[in-house]
């Protein structure tokens, strides 16, 4: 049911693997699509390298542990278990820094995970803070966002990891929060695909229609509350791996020989949840598969050959895991059975802005960070 790319011509790009999966997709008239474009110059404003990036991470490290002093952290690092977020920790204590890790866990999580946060927490004598959801809430939430039918439906997770760091954050009194968002693997993602998981507005719109059971427990942050904290410094947030050189094949290889860590075999697939929404219900109902994003962004940095993505992209997402037995899983878990879940899958695909959203408001915002961004460098 490809409803967002079926009026359009099939066109891929001449540089990475993005292509008309994404409806907004743009080629300009070397047939470079708008997302490798913009990639670069998030690459030439985000991300730091050689000497200045030495330097910059330095000066990082010294606020840190200036602010940190007579605390018992002296920043929060939230965990999933997967490869940025792990490598993220790794580094870290490697700065010297003392980290509270944060883990938040919506009951998706594989005994992998897990086992893979333990591990690693262990080894680096780093201590751990989990927020568990209630999960009568979460289901329903989960549930209003399949029953809306719009592509995120993993924005009830991503809003709810970033409450969680915002309150343990205040909680402990610490400011810097370091994440394992990063230009080079991750710079690319059609908005269209996944739209803003902070808005709070949008989240509870859904939730209103299509939602059962009230949410008294779910973490949740207001945009306007998140908005002041990133404006005036309370709240920030360090993208470390855009200060070091990341690679993630050689990420992935320091963590299995130091952490004793276990690869997923899929970009998010820690959780169960994920890796079935990523590897069957997207590219089922809406006909685009993450992977493109993300091999394209490692096409971009040189990480991947096109012609290597384009191989990877091939290969049935479902490879190495069994779908069957995660569809039984997803299925029981929701309390439905298959042909219930099979009428969400068949409903009409719907974008997140046919819902009552803060979509203006998120996106002038983030022109403004930019444009702070790039006064600080220019004085
Ligand atoms: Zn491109």
């Amino acid at each position: 049911m490809l409803q967002f790319s079926s009026s359009r011509r099939y066109q891929i790009c001449n540089r990475c693997l993005m292509d008309t999966s994404d409806p907004e997709i743009a080629f300009d008239e070397h047939g470079n699509c708008n997302h490798c474009n913009r990639y670069f110059v998030r690459v030439d404003e985000e991300v730091r390298r050689g000497p200045e990036a030495e330097l910059a991470l330095e000066a990082l490290v010294e606020r840190i542990v200036k602010e940190g002093k007579g605390k018992d952290y002296d920043c929060i690092a939230g965990v999933s278990g997967g490869v940025d977020s792990t490598f993220v920790i790794y580094k870290l204590k490697q700065l010297g820094l003392r980290p509270l890790a944060v883990h938040f866990d919506n009951g998706w999580n594989s005994e992998l995970a897990v086992a893979n946060i333990k591990n690693a927490l262990d080894r680096l004598q780093i201590d751990l803070h989990t927020d568990v959801v209630d999960w009568e809430e979460f289901r329903d939430l989960q549930l209003s966002f399949l029953k809306a039918s719009v592509p995120n439906c993993e924005i009830p997770t991503d809003h709810a990891i970033t409450a969680t760091l915002v309150k343990t954050a205040r909680r402990n009194r610490v400011r810097y929060v370091v994440n394992g968002s990063n230009v080079v693997t991750e710079g690319i993602l059609p908005i269209s695909w996944v739209y803003y998981s902070h808005d709070l507005h949008h989240i509870r719109a859904i939730h209103r229609q299509f939602g059962r059971v009230p949410l008294k427990t779910f973490p949740q942050v207001s945009l306007a509350s998140f908005s002041a904290r990133i404006l005036s410094g309370s709240y920030k947030m360090v993208n470390l791996l855009n200060y070091v050189e990341y690679d993630k094949a050689k990420a992935v290889q320091t963590m299995k020989r130091e952490l004793n860590w276990q690869y997923y075999g899929g970009k998010h697939y820690e959780s169960i949840y994920t890796r079935w929404y990523q590897g069957y219900y997207l590219p089922t109902k809406f006909g685009f598969d993450k992977r493109r994003a993300h091999l394209s962004a490692l096409v971009c940095a040189g990480q991947l050959s096109r012609e290597q993505g384009i191989v990877e992209l091939v290969k049935n997402p479902y490879a190495d895991n069994d779908l069957d037995q995660d569809m039984d899983f997803v299925v029981k878990k929701f309390g439905l059975d298959r042909g219930q879940l099979q009428h969400l899958i068949d409903k009409p695909n719907k974008k997140h802005t046919d819902y009552s959203n803060r979509n203006n408001f998120i996106e002038g915002l983030s022109g403004l960070r930019s444009y702070l961004r790039n006064r600080a460098k220019s004085v």
